[in-house]
Protein backbone atom coordinates (compact mmCIF):
# COMPACT_ATOMS: atom_id res chain seq x y z
CA UNK A 1 0.00 0.00 0.00
CA UNK A 2 1.60 3.33 -1.31
CA UNK A 3 1.20 6.41 1.71
CA UNK A 4 -0.78 9.20 0.42
CA UNK A 5 0.35 12.26 -0.92
CA UNK A 6 0.30 15.82 1.24
CA UNK A 7 -1.68 18.38 0.02
CA UNK A 8 -0.73 21.45 -0.73
CA UNK A 9 -2.13 24.80 1.04
CA UNK A 10 0.36 27.38 -0.23
CA UNK A 11 0.44 30.08 2.08
CA UNK A 12 -0.95 33.61 0.75
CA UNK A 13 1.05 35.42 2.95
CA UNK A 14 4.88 34.15 2.51
CA UNK A 15 7.78 36.45 2.73
CA UNK A 16 9.54 38.21 -0.23
CA UNK A 17 12.82 36.49 -1.43
CA UNK A 18 14.19 40.38 -0.09
CA UNK A 19 12.57 39.85 3.13
CA UNK A 20 13.76 36.15 3.52
CA UNK A 21 17.36 36.99 2.46
CA UNK A 22 17.56 39.72 5.05
CA UNK A 23 16.09 37.51 8.13
CA UNK A 24 18.89 34.85 6.77
CA UNK A 25 21.85 36.70 6.75
CA UNK A 26 22.28 35.89 10.61
CA UNK A 27 19.42 33.18 10.83
CA UNK A 28 20.75 31.86 14.24
CA UNK A 29 19.63 28.50 16.03
CA UNK A 30 15.66 27.62 16.52
CA UNK A 31 14.33 31.70 16.41
CA UNK A 32 13.48 31.90 12.49
CA UNK A 33 10.48 29.63 11.04
CA UNK A 34 9.84 28.61 7.36
CA UNK A 35 6.37 29.69 5.56
CA UNK A 36 4.95 26.26 5.77
CA UNK A 37 4.43 23.23 8.56
CA UNK A 38 3.18 19.80 7.85
CA UNK A 39 0.85 18.43 10.23
CA UNK A 40 -0.84 14.90 10.09
CA UNK A 41 -3.62 13.90 12.55
CA UNK A 42 -3.93 10.42 13.86
CA UNK A 43 -7.68 9.08 14.88
CA UNK A 44 -9.81 6.23 14.53
CA UNK A 45 -7.09 4.30 14.76
CA UNK A 46 -5.12 5.99 11.66
CA UNK A 47 -3.07 8.78 9.89
CA UNK A 48 -5.58 10.90 8.03
CA UNK A 49 -4.82 12.99 5.16
CA UNK A 50 -1.32 14.69 5.44
CA UNK A 51 -0.88 18.42 5.01
CA UNK A 52 1.75 21.15 3.95
CA UNK A 53 0.59 24.45 5.58
CA UNK A 54 1.18 28.04 6.49
CA UNK A 55 3.44 27.82 9.72
CA UNK A 56 1.20 29.52 12.23
CA UNK A 57 0.08 28.56 15.75
CA UNK A 58 -1.83 24.67 16.57
CA UNK A 59 -5.40 24.81 17.99
CA UNK A 60 -5.11 22.54 21.41
CA UNK A 61 -8.25 21.42 23.83
CA UNK A 62 -7.08 22.45 27.32
CA UNK A 63 -7.81 19.14 28.32
CA UNK A 64 -5.61 17.24 25.44
CA UNK A 65 -3.63 14.56 27.02
CA UNK A 66 0.03 15.86 26.23
CA UNK A 67 -0.51 19.02 28.45
CA UNK A 68 -1.00 17.38 31.44
CA UNK A 69 0.64 13.47 30.71
CA UNK A 70 3.73 14.71 28.65
CA UNK A 71 3.17 12.37 25.44
CA UNK A 72 4.91 13.61 23.15
CA UNK A 73 8.39 12.71 20.83
CA UNK A 74 10.27 14.85 18.81
CA UNK A 75 13.38 14.62 16.00
CA UNK A 76 16.05 16.86 14.77
CA UNK A 77 17.75 16.47 11.29
CA UNK A 78 19.00 18.69 8.67
CA UNK A 79 18.68 19.43 4.47
CA UNK A 80 22.05 20.83 3.53
CA UNK A 81 22.15 23.29 -0.01
CA UNK A 82 24.65 20.97 -2.46
CA UNK A 83 27.09 22.44 -4.48
CA UNK A 84 25.26 21.90 -7.46
CA UNK A 85 22.16 23.85 -6.12
CA UNK A 86 20.22 20.33 -5.13
CA UNK A 87 18.92 20.44 -1.72
CA UNK A 88 19.78 17.05 0.25
CA UNK A 89 18.64 15.46 3.72
CA UNK A 90 21.22 13.80 5.79
CA UNK A 91 19.97 10.10 6.81
CA UNK A 92 16.47 10.85 7.23
CA UNK A 93 15.40 7.35 7.44
CA UNK A 94 17.67 7.19 10.40
CA UNK A 95 15.31 9.90 12.17
CA UNK A 96 12.17 8.38 10.91
CA UNK A 97 13.06 5.26 12.49
CA UNK A 98 14.51 6.80 15.59
CA UNK A 99 10.93 8.58 16.02
CA UNK A 100 9.43 5.44 15.67
CA UNK A 101 11.36 4.15 18.36
CA UNK A 102 10.37 6.75 20.57
CA UNK A 103 6.72 6.68 19.51
CA UNK A 104 6.67 3.24 20.67
CA UNK A 105 8.10 3.57 24.11
CA UNK A 106 5.85 6.54 25.07
CA UNK A 107 2.58 4.42 23.74
CA UNK A 108 2.25 6.59 20.52
CA UNK A 109 1.31 4.96 17.27
CA UNK A 110 4.31 4.53 14.49
CA UNK A 111 4.42 6.83 11.44
CA UNK A 112 5.15 5.19 8.38
CA UNK A 113 8.76 5.85 7.44
CA UNK A 114 7.64 7.12 3.85
CA UNK A 115 5.08 9.22 5.20
CA UNK A 116 7.59 10.71 7.56
CA UNK A 117 9.86 10.96 4.37
CA UNK A 118 7.23 12.49 2.10
CA UNK A 119 6.03 14.49 5.09
CA UNK A 120 10.03 16.22 4.88
CA UNK A 121 10.64 16.43 1.11
CA UNK A 122 7.04 18.17 0.57
CA UNK A 123 7.76 20.85 2.91
CA UNK A 124 11.66 21.53 2.11
CA UNK A 125 10.17 22.09 -1.53
CA UNK A 126 7.71 24.39 -0.91
CA UNK A 127 10.57 26.52 1.37
CA UNK A 128 13.61 25.81 -0.54
CA UNK A 129 14.18 29.35 -0.66
CA UNK A 130 15.15 28.87 3.16
CA UNK A 131 18.08 26.46 2.52
CA UNK A 132 20.88 28.81 3.56
CA UNK A 133 23.23 28.82 0.99
CA UNK A 134 26.76 29.03 3.49
CA UNK A 135 28.71 25.99 4.19
CA UNK A 136 27.88 25.52 8.02
CA UNK A 137 24.64 26.50 7.26
CA UNK A 138 21.47 24.26 6.97
CA UNK A 139 18.03 23.92 7.39
CA UNK A 140 17.29 22.36 10.69
CA UNK A 141 13.99 19.86 10.30
CA UNK A 142 11.82 19.60 14.04
CA UNK A 143 8.84 16.87 13.29
CA UNK A 144 7.22 16.32 17.04
CA UNK A 145 4.21 14.12 17.67
CA UNK A 146 1.98 15.28 20.34
CA UNK A 147 -1.04 13.17 22.28
CA UNK A 148 -4.25 15.80 21.45
CA UNK A 149 -6.81 13.41 23.11
CA UNK A 150 -8.96 16.03 25.41
CA UNK A 151 -9.51 13.66 28.11
CA UNK A 152 -8.00 13.88 31.75
CA UNK A 153 -7.96 10.00 32.32
CA UNK A 154 -4.30 8.64 32.60
CA UNK A 155 -4.30 6.16 29.41
CA UNK A 156 -2.43 6.57 26.07
CA UNK A 157 -4.27 9.10 23.68
CA UNK A 158 -6.13 7.54 20.83
CA UNK A 159 -5.27 10.85 18.87
CA UNK A 160 -2.28 12.65 17.64
CA UNK A 161 -0.76 15.12 15.69
CA UNK A 162 2.19 15.29 13.82
CA UNK A 163 3.70 18.49 12.76
CA UNK A 164 7.08 19.30 11.24
CA UNK A 165 8.61 22.40 10.84
CA UNK A 166 11.74 24.00 9.50
CA UNK A 167 14.44 26.48 10.39
CA UNK A 168 17.28 28.11 8.98
CA UNK A 169 20.37 27.40 11.08
CA UNK A 170 23.75 29.71 11.35
CA UNK A 171 27.10 28.06 11.46
CA UNK A 172 26.98 26.67 15.19
CA UNK A 173 30.50 28.47 15.53
CA UNK A 174 30.62 31.78 13.81
CA UNK A 175 33.56 32.88 15.42
CA UNK A 176 35.13 29.79 14.59
CA UNK A 177 35.22 25.90 16.86
CA UNK A 178 35.62 26.87 19.88
CA UNK A 179 35.75 24.39 22.70
CA UNK A 180 33.19 24.26 25.27
CA UNK A 181 33.58 23.83 29.50
CA UNK A 182 30.83 20.84 30.70
CA UNK A 183 29.88 20.21 34.25
CA UNK A 184 29.20 16.64 35.51
CA UNK A 185 26.21 16.54 36.99
CA UNK A 186 26.24 14.40 40.61
CA UNK A 187 23.13 15.72 41.90
CA UNK A 188 20.37 15.06 39.23
CA UNK A 189 20.24 11.88 36.65
CA UNK A 190 18.70 12.17 32.88
CA UNK A 191 17.91 8.78 32.80
CA UNK A 192 17.28 5.71 34.67
CA UNK A 193 17.55 1.82 32.90
CA UNK A 194 13.67 1.13 32.19
CA UNK A 195 12.86 4.50 31.46
CA UNK A 196 12.30 7.04 28.81
CA UNK A 197 16.32 7.79 28.08
CA UNK A 198 16.88 6.42 24.44
CA UNK A 199 13.35 7.71 23.63
CA UNK A 200 13.70 11.35 22.13
CA UNK A 201 11.03 12.45 24.28
CA UNK A 202 10.26 15.95 25.22
CA UNK A 203 9.97 14.72 28.80
CA UNK A 204 13.37 13.65 29.28
CA UNK A 205 14.63 17.33 28.50
CA UNK A 206 12.31 19.42 31.22
CA UNK A 207 14.22 17.03 33.37
CA UNK A 208 17.52 18.04 32.52
CA UNK A 209 16.74 22.03 32.79
CA UNK A 210 17.69 22.48 35.93
CA UNK A 211 20.69 20.47 35.52
CA UNK A 212 21.82 22.24 32.90
CA UNK A 213 20.94 25.61 34.44
CA UNK A 214 23.47 24.56 37.69
CA UNK A 215 26.09 23.59 35.32
CA UNK A 216 25.74 27.33 34.39
CA UNK A 217 25.78 28.47 37.56
CA UNK A 218 29.04 26.70 38.10
CA UNK A 219 30.29 28.72 34.86
CA UNK A 220 30.03 25.55 32.38
CA UNK A 221 28.51 24.98 29.20
CA UNK A 222 26.52 22.25 29.44
CA UNK A 223 25.91 18.97 31.70
CA UNK A 224 27.36 15.36 31.76
CA UNK A 225 24.99 12.87 32.97
CA UNK A 226 26.54 9.56 34.95
CA UNK A 227 24.75 6.61 34.75
CA UNK A 228 21.71 6.59 37.48
CA UNK A 229 23.16 3.58 39.29
CA UNK A 230 26.13 3.64 40.12
CA UNK A 231 26.29 7.57 39.16
CA UNK A 232 29.44 6.93 37.72
CA UNK A 233 29.70 5.93 34.37
CA UNK A 234 30.00 8.72 31.92
CA UNK A 235 26.44 8.62 29.72
CA UNK A 236 26.37 12.23 27.21
CA UNK A 237 26.24 15.73 27.10
CA UNK A 238 23.29 17.77 27.13
CA UNK A 239 21.63 16.56 24.06
CA UNK A 240 24.91 15.31 22.63
CA UNK A 241 26.52 12.27 22.88
CA UNK A 242 30.27 12.16 23.60
CA UNK A 243 33.59 10.97 22.27
CA UNK A 244 36.84 10.31 24.09
CA UNK A 245 40.36 10.44 22.15
CA UNK A 246 42.92 7.87 22.85
CA UNK A 247 46.85 8.06 21.88
CA UNK A 248 47.44 4.31 21.26
CA UNK A 249 51.40 4.08 20.04
CA UNK A 250 50.86 7.14 18.38
CA UNK A 251 47.66 6.10 16.65
CA UNK A 252 43.99 7.47 17.22
CA UNK A 253 41.78 5.55 18.96
CA UNK A 254 37.80 6.82 19.46
CA UNK A 255 36.10 5.41 22.04
CA UNK A 256 32.39 6.25 22.82
CA UNK A 257 30.03 5.12 26.04
CA UNK A 258 28.02 2.12 24.76
CA UNK A 259 24.04 2.25 24.38
CA UNK A 260 23.35 0.69 27.65
CA UNK A 261 19.70 1.31 27.19
CA UNK A 262 19.75 4.72 29.13
CA UNK A 263 21.48 6.62 26.49
CA UNK A 264 20.23 8.67 23.35
CA UNK A 265 21.31 6.73 20.24
CA UNK A 266 22.61 9.64 18.11
CA UNK A 267 22.63 9.55 14.53
CA UNK A 268 25.47 11.67 14.24
CA UNK A 269 27.49 9.06 16.97
CA UNK A 270 26.57 6.14 14.62
CA UNK A 271 27.87 8.40 11.45
CA UNK A 272 31.03 9.26 13.37
CA UNK A 273 31.93 5.49 14.54
CA UNK A 274 31.62 4.48 10.62
CA UNK A 275 33.72 7.95 9.31
CA UNK A 276 36.23 7.26 12.21
CA UNK A 277 36.55 3.28 10.42
CA UNK A 278 36.94 5.37 7.61
CA UNK A 279 39.82 7.41 8.40
CA UNK A 280 41.50 4.35 9.42
CA UNK A 281 41.10 5.33 13.20
CA UNK A 282 40.04 2.15 15.37
CA UNK A 283 36.75 3.10 17.63
CA UNK A 284 35.74 1.13 20.69
CA UNK A 285 32.30 1.49 22.65
CA UNK A 286 32.88 0.73 26.01
CA UNK A 287 31.96 1.69 29.93
CA UNK A 288 33.74 5.04 31.15
CA UNK A 289 33.89 6.45 34.72
CA UNK A 290 34.19 9.69 35.57
CA UNK A 291 37.56 8.98 37.71
CA UNK A 292 38.76 6.97 34.53
CA UNK A 293 38.24 10.27 32.03
CA UNK A 294 40.45 12.04 34.67
CA UNK A 295 42.49 9.56 34.96
CA UNK A 296 43.38 9.22 31.18
CA UNK A 297 43.70 12.78 30.36
CA UNK A 298 46.24 13.04 33.96
CA UNK A 299 48.30 10.53 32.25
CA UNK A 300 48.19 11.62 29.03
CA UNK A 301 46.80 8.66 27.24
CA UNK A 302 43.79 10.45 26.50
CA UNK A 303 44.23 13.66 23.79
CA UNK A 304 41.04 15.04 22.83
CA UNK A 305 37.31 14.85 23.84
CA UNK A 306 34.29 15.85 21.42
CA UNK A 307 30.68 15.81 21.72
CA UNK A 308 28.59 15.69 18.79
CA UNK A 309 24.81 16.02 17.71
CA UNK A 310 23.19 17.40 14.29
CA UNK A 311 22.41 20.55 15.74
CA UNK A 312 26.40 21.04 16.48
CA UNK A 313 27.99 18.11 14.67
CA UNK A 314 30.93 18.37 16.61
CA UNK A 315 32.08 20.28 19.74
CA UNK A 316 34.73 19.88 21.17
CA UNK A 317 35.46 19.82 25.15
CA UNK A 318 37.90 21.52 26.91
CA UNK A 319 37.62 21.90 30.05
CA UNK A 320 35.53 19.56 32.54
CA UNK A 321 34.08 20.67 36.32
CA UNK A 322 33.32 18.68 38.98
CA UNK A 323 31.76 19.01 42.59
CA UNK A 324 35.91 18.84 44.42
CA UNK A 325 38.05 19.15 41.15
CA UNK A 326 38.15 20.12 37.50
CA UNK A 327 40.68 19.37 34.71
CA UNK A 328 41.85 20.54 31.26
CA UNK A 329 42.09 18.16 28.02
CA UNK A 330 44.56 19.27 25.23
CA UNK A 331 45.20 22.90 26.53
CA UNK A 332 41.38 23.77 25.97
CA UNK A 333 42.06 24.10 22.27
CA UNK A 334 40.72 22.30 19.78
CA UNK A 335 42.45 18.39 18.90
CA UNK A 336 43.41 17.50 15.32
CA UNK A 337 41.43 14.15 15.41
CA UNK A 338 37.83 15.82 16.44
CA UNK A 339 38.60 18.18 13.35
CA UNK A 340 39.47 15.93 10.82
CA UNK A 341 36.13 14.17 12.14
CA UNK A 342 34.00 17.15 11.87
CA UNK A 343 35.76 18.10 8.81
CA UNK A 344 34.65 14.65 7.23
CA UNK A 345 31.34 14.75 8.30
CA UNK A 346 30.49 18.33 6.96
CA UNK A 347 32.30 16.93 3.47
CA UNK A 348 29.72 14.66 2.75
CA UNK A 349 26.56 16.82 4.50
CA UNK A 350 27.56 19.98 2.52
CA UNK A 351 28.33 17.43 -0.94
CA UNK A 352 32.19 18.72 -1.06
CA UNK A 353 33.04 14.70 0.16
CA UNK A 354 31.74 11.33 -1.26
CA UNK A 355 29.24 10.07 0.20
CA UNK A 356 30.07 6.60 -0.10
CA UNK A 357 27.10 5.09 2.54
CA UNK A 358 24.18 6.70 0.57
CA UNK A 359 23.37 8.93 3.66
CA UNK A 360 21.99 11.77 1.77
CA UNK A 361 18.75 11.94 -0.03
CA UNK A 362 18.38 14.24 -2.63
CA UNK A 363 15.03 16.02 -2.03
CA UNK A 364 15.08 18.60 -4.98
C1 LIG B 1 19.03 14.16 19.83
C2 LIG B 1 19.95 13.81 20.95
C3 LIG B 1 21.28 13.43 20.75
C4 LIG B 1 21.97 13.49 19.41
O1 LIG B 1 21.36 12.74 18.42
P1 LIG B 1 21.61 13.08 16.88
O2 LIG B 1 20.77 12.08 16.17
O3 LIG B 1 23.07 12.88 16.64
O4 LIG B 1 21.21 14.49 16.66
C5 LIG B 1 22.04 13.04 21.85
N1 LIG B 1 21.50 13.05 23.08
C6 LIG B 1 20.24 13.43 23.32
C7 LIG B 1 19.73 13.42 24.70
C8 LIG B 1 19.42 13.81 22.27
O5 LIG B 1 18.16 14.19 22.52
Amino acid sequence: MSTPDILIQPSTTALSAAEREKLMASPGFGKLFTDHMVTIAYKDGAWQQGQVKPYGPLTLAPSASVLHYGQAIFEGFKAFMQPDGSIGTFRPEANAERFNRSAARLAMPALPVELFMKAADALINIDKGWVPKNVGESLYLRPFMIATDAFLGVRPSKEYLFVMIASPAGAYFPQGVKPVTVWISEDYVRAAPGGTGEAKCAGNYAASLLAQAQAQDEGCDQVVWLDAVQRSYIEEMGGMNLFFVYNENGKPVIVTPELTGTLLPGVTRRSLLQVAKDLGYESREVKLTAQQWRDDVASGRMTEVFACGTAAVITPVGHVKAKGYNFTINNGENGPVTMALRDALLGIQHGTKPDTHGWMHKVC
